[in-house]
C-alpha cells in the first residue's frame, strides 16, 4: 500500500500574499505529518512564487495544476501548458466538475489531457462524478447501469483512460467527486463514498486485471476536519481532494494529520 494522498484545490482564490502565507504555514506543518503525500494546487499564476517562497522542498509536499492544456504550445489564449510547469508540478487535476460544467470539457478532452500529462511525467488526478446521488440500497443493478451509460461515472473513467498503457496506471488517481457534494456542505457519507469507490475499483479490475490496484481512488466533496476520519477509515478510499477546507491552514493541516493517523503504515507514492 502507498501513503494516502491529500490534494488541496485552492481554485481561483487568494491574493498572492495570502497564497504565500498559506503555503508557508502548510509547509512548516507538513514536515511533522508523516505517512501522507500532500499536493498543493494553487492558481497557476501563483505556482512559481509559492514554490520560490518556500525555497526548500520537503519530502511529502508536491505541487499540481488545477487544469492543464493538452498541447505543448500554440494558439490557446488563457491556457497553461504542462510543458511550462513540468519542472515544478508533479500532478495536475484533470476534468474537475467545474471545468466540465463551466468550460464544457468533455470526456474526450479529459482523455487527451490525461495522456498529455503522462507524456510529460505529470500524474493526472482525474475527477469523475454524478449529478444526482445513487440509490444503491434499493436499486443496485439499475444504478450500476446508470454508471455505465453515456455520461455515467464508469463511462467517464473508460473514456478518460482510453489508450493509457498499463505501465502508467500507477501514476493515475481517480477522484470520485459527486457533483451534489462539491462546494455544498453536503458531503457523501463515508459508507456511500466507499461503496462507489469499491464499484470503481471493481470496474478497474475488470478492465486492467492485476494492474488495477495501481490506480488510487480518492474522494472529494465537502471534506473537512470533522468528517475526514469517516472517509479515511474506508479501505477503498486512498485519499482526498479538498476544496474550501484547504484554504484554511489549521483545517487543512488537521485533515492531513487525521489522514496520516488513520492510514499510517503505508509506503510512499514517490517511488513510482
Ligand atoms: C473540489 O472543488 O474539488 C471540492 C471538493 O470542493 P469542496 O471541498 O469545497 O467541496
Amino acid at each position: 500500500m502507498e501513503y494516502p494522498i491529500v490534494v488541496a484545490n485552492w481554485k481561483m482564490n487568494l491574493t498572492l500574499s495570502e497564497a504565500l502565507i498559506l503555503s508557508g504555514q502548510i509547509f512548516r506543518n507538513v514536515e511533522n505529518i508523516k505517512h501522507v503525500d500532500i499536493v498543493l494546487c494553487p492558481p497557476a499564476v501563483f505556482l512559481y512564487p509559492v514554490i520560490d517562497g518556500l525555497r526548500t522542498k520537503t519530502k511529502n509536499l508536491y505541487f499540481g495544476l488545477q487544469n492543464a492544456m493538452s498541447e505543448k504550445e500554440g494558439e490557446f489564449t488563457g491556457e497553461t501548458s504542462l510543458n511550462m510547469v513540468k519542472n515544478v508540478c508533479d500532478f495536475a487535476i484533470v476534468g474537475h466538475s467545474e471545468r466540465r460544467r463551466l468550460f464544457l470539457e468533455t470526456d474526450e478532452m479529459v482523455n487527451k489531457k490525461v495522456k498529455f500529462c503522462l507524456q510529460n511525467s505529470v500524474k493526472p488526478i482525474v475527477c469523475i462524478g454524478e449529478q444526482e446521488r445513487f440509490h444503491l440500497e434499493d436499486h443496485f443493478d439499475k444504478e450500476i447501469e446508470r454508471m455505465k451509460k453515456q455520461g455515467g461515472i464508469l463511462t467517464q473513467i473508460d473514456t478518460a483512460l482510453e489508450g493509457v498503457s498499463e505501465k502508467d496506471l500507477s501514476k493515475i488517481c481517480i477522484t470520485y467527486e459527486p457533483i451534489w457534494a462539491v462546494g455544498t456542505d453536503n458531503a457523501a457519507s463515508g459508507v456511500y463514498a466507499a461503496a462507489i469507490s469499491y464499484i470503481i475499483k471493481n470496474h478497474l479490475k475488470e478492465k486492467f486485471s492485476d494492474h488495477a490496484s495501481d490506480i488510487r481512488v480518492l474522494y472529494g466533496g465537502s471534506v473537512n476536519s470533522q468528517n475526514v476520519r469517516e472517509f479515511m477509515m474506508q479501505p477503498n478510499i486512498d485519499g482526498l481532494l479538498v476544496g474550501r477546507a484547504s484554504l484554511n491552514f489549521k483545517e487543512f493541516c488537521e485533515i492531513c494529520q487525521i489522514a496520516s493517523q488513520v492510514k499510517s503504515g503505508n509506503t510512499s507514492f514517490k517511488d513510482n
